[in-house]
């Protein structure tokens, strides 16, 4: 299965310059889990080409330090996870058509949230409805030291949308006993709890607490070790009672014909259920399963439609209007087919059952809404780039001969996010590469976006966590990052994506492959080295991307930072870098370091039993990723295997055991919590009678107050489906 969403960032030093579309997009994620990326370079919606005046003038550079910001990005850190907000840049500034278009979209993804916790276990809206009602209650004695450990519990509960892991899908047990939740369930008013007809609080006490507390009671959501029954032995509620894998496969196997060219998603949309007469598909559509949540969706997907910007976006509403409504899945091909050619608008929403890790076998679609507006700077800035791609090109330290003699940059897209819901919240994707279906990206295109703002909330987060004060050199240091690092991580980003890829050509006759398993690190460090190079060059102050030469300076502080000490906090002790840009990294820091050590270019300093490497030389070390670029892009070019082995081999892939084991030391002693999620913006209405006047964006600062009030507004589902 590829996969296609990109997952957050982990720990965080691995967001250091990562984001993109194409053939790098990566996810940053905890050691030893790769996923792969989706790697269809996106066609659609290249920024509109601008005139350089334009540009210059429009692209808005921080003039000073970024980091007076008073907008809080942390808000608590519980269990494994820590709560983040994030900012939308440019909704205050949408015309009123466009925000009431968002507002509406919003209210649409927020209306399914509670399709996702069916989807993950059955009994997830008993489990969440009954930890509301405690927490709800006044009934119940907050004194008791178990009391706060409950809490903690239902925040990990909806920090997952149910009671297993969000990225393990292991189940997490609670750390308060069985006894106290029997003893406080049956405290509260009756009339709270989530009882079906005729049930009793001690009855629901008795069904619910092998749920939570017996370890071998649905112990996975997705269980993907093939030793077992993938379907029997995983939780996830896609599949009913009794339902196997061979009953899954066989039931697949009659529908799915392999010689159809345009296939529809098979059990995209369905639950699956064994009854006396066979099993059976139960849609979720509108008159269908999970109907009162869907027919919400609707209803507000119907309000959007009028106040569409074009009629692009409004065909695409309308198509999936349809598909709530039929549950045909060649509707949902024709809604993709609608969404990807809907390039121009400026608001854009992903709203559906989409992705299909929740599914052992792949079939089933989680419910997932993203609603996100266009990021305008960041096009800007990249347009910027691309412009004067032929300079950069020209003026690069490769060979003349494998320069492209017309090079076209090739274009990231970033997206401001509003609102996520179901799958994607409070955990969120860093990048949305879709549609799935491979007919359609092959016939009629994709998009492939970064969500921007979720992605500066992160490096926002990571300058506060310590990190950077632990592993910087100096006051200096720290100060230049504080100040600049954020728009020298966009920037190297862009310049890796732009023009970094896209440059060079092979020598006629190198055949694309002949690097073999050294072709992806290979190909990233001639990107990075392309953004490297350039970050320090007058060139970018020029066409108005920044406003000063430090920032190029801090890129550098930074890249040999994370390449030679912060990035090794993710790996295992004793294992070697595997991960071609975590191997291209520290190829590029360790060749510079070793080649500029008779110049003092980078210095290692061990002070107190702390390791640092500190940037002595800038034009120095700028001289030495030129090098190093014509080197890689020579080995590329000419398709020299060798060299690029030894190159990788001898720079990328080992690392120093005592210094690995300090580094994981200091990080450690950190304590930053490995995942995080967030608490999701507010849109409210101004009103004058019926008419919406003005859409105002709040930004909450309490993640227990928005689950319980999103209990409250968009509890649509029955607790048992
Ligand atoms: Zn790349």
């Amino acid at each position: 299965m590829r996969q296609r969403r990109i997952v957050l960032a982990l720990l965080i030093p691995t967001l250091i310059p990562f984001i993109g579309v194409g053939a790098c997009t990566r996810p940053a994620e905890p050691a030893g889990e790769v996923a792969k990326a989706g790697v269809t370079p996106a066609k659609e919606h290249e920024p509109k080409a601008e005139t350089k005046a334009e540009v210059h003038t429009e692209v808005e550079v921080p003039s000073s330090p970024a980091n007076t910001d008073p907008f809080p990005i942390q808000t608590e850190q519980f269990a494994d996870v820590r709560i983040l907000r994030y900012r939308v840049p440019g909704f205050e500034e949408l015309p009123l058509q466009q925000k009431e278009l968002v507002y509406y979209l919003y209210q649409a993804a927020l209306s399914g949230r509670d399709i996702i916790y069916d989807q993950n276990h059955r009994h997830n809206l008993a489990v969440r409805r009954t930890l509301e009602a405690l927490l709800r209650s006044d009934a119940v004695d907050k004194s008791d030291p178990q009391w706060a450990k409950l809490v903690d519990f239902t925040k990990r509960v909806w920090f997952s949308n149910g009671i297993h892991h969000h990225y393990s899908t292991k189940k997490f047990l609670p750390a308060f006993s069985a006894e106290y939740f029997a003893k406080v369930v049956t405290a509260v008013p009756a009339k709270m709890l989530p009882l079906a007809d005729g049930e009793t609080p001690e009855q629901l006490v008795a069904k619910l607490t092998p749920v939570l507390f017996d370890p071998q009671v649905d112990a996975k959501r997705v269980n993907l070790d093939a030793k077992a029954d993938l379907i029997a032995t995983s939780a996830t509620n896609y599949y009913g009672p009794d339902v196997t894998q061979a009953d899954v496969e066989q039931f697949y196997a009659k529908r799915v014909d392999n010689a159809d060219p345009t296939p529809v998603s098979w059990g995209l949309n369905s639950q699956l259920v064994k009854t006396p007469s066979g099993l059976v598909e139960r849609v979720w559509k509108v008159d269908g399963m999970y109907g009162e949540s869907i027919r919400e969706i609707v209803r507000w997907l119907e309000k959007a439609v009028p106040v569409a910007e074009n009629d692009k976006q409004k065909t695409a509403l309308e198509r999936l209007i349809a598909y709530y409504r039929t549950g045909e899945l060649a509707a949902f091909d024709d809604y993709s087919i609608a969404w990807v050619a809907d390039t121009d608008s400026r608001v854009d929403v992903v709203n559906g059952f989409i992705e299909v890790y929740g599914d052992p076998l792949g079939y089933r679609g989680a419910y997932e809404a993203v609603v996100s507006i266009r990021d305008l700077e960041a096009s800007k800035r990249i347009a910027a780039i691309s412009n004067e791609a032929q300079w950069f090109e020209d003026h690069s330290p490769i060979p003349d001969i494998y320069k492209k003699p017309s090079v076209q940059g090739i274009s990231a897209k970033v997206i401001t996010v509003v609102v996520e819901s179901g799958d994607a919240a409070p955990p969120t994707p860093i990048g949305i590469n879709l549609p799935n279906a491979n007919w359609i990206r092959t016939q009629h295109g994709s998009k492939s976006v970064n969500l921007g703002n979720i992605v500066h909330a992160h490096e926002a987060s990571r300058t506060s966590s310590g990190v950077l004060e632990e592993f910087a050199a100096s006051a200096e240091e720290i100060a230049r990052s504080k100040s600049w690092g954020g728009l020298s991580d966009l920037l190297h980003t862009d310049m890796h994506e732009v023009i970094g890829h896209a440059s060079g050509q092979l020598k006629h006759g190198v055949s694309g492959e002949a690097l073999k398993n050294y072709a992806s690190t290979l190909e990233e460090a001639r990107a990075d080295l392309v953004a490297l190079y350039y970050i320090v060059d007058p060139k970018l102050v020029e066409i108005g991307v920044m406003k000063d030469l430090e920032v190029g300076r801090e890129a550098y502080d930074d890249y040999i930072r994370n390449a030679l000490l912060v990035q090794l906090a993710r790996l295992e002790l004793g294992d070697d870098l595997e991960e071609a840009h975590m191997r291209n990294r520290h190829m590029i820091a360790a060749w510079a370091f070793e080649h500029g050590k008779a110049d003092r270019v980078i210095e290692r300093l061990d002070r107190e039993g702390k390791t640092y490497f500190v940037v002595r030389d800038y034009a120095k070390l700028r001289e030495l990723f030129g090098r190093l670029l014509n080197e890689v892009q020579r080995i590329k070019s000419e398709g020299d295997f060798e060299a690029g082995r030894k190159l990788v081999e001898d720079y990328g892939v080992r690392v120093d055991r005592e210094l690995h084991a300090q580094i994981k030391q200091r990080y450690t002693a950190l304590g930053i919590a490995p995942y995080a999620g967030f608490i999701q913006p507010r849109l409210v209405p101004v009103l004058e009678g019926e008419t919406i006047t003005d859409v105002v964006i709040e930004y909450p600062d309490d993640f227990t107050e928005q689950m319980l009030e999103y209990a409250e507004t968009y509890s649509f589902l029955p607790t048992y489906n």
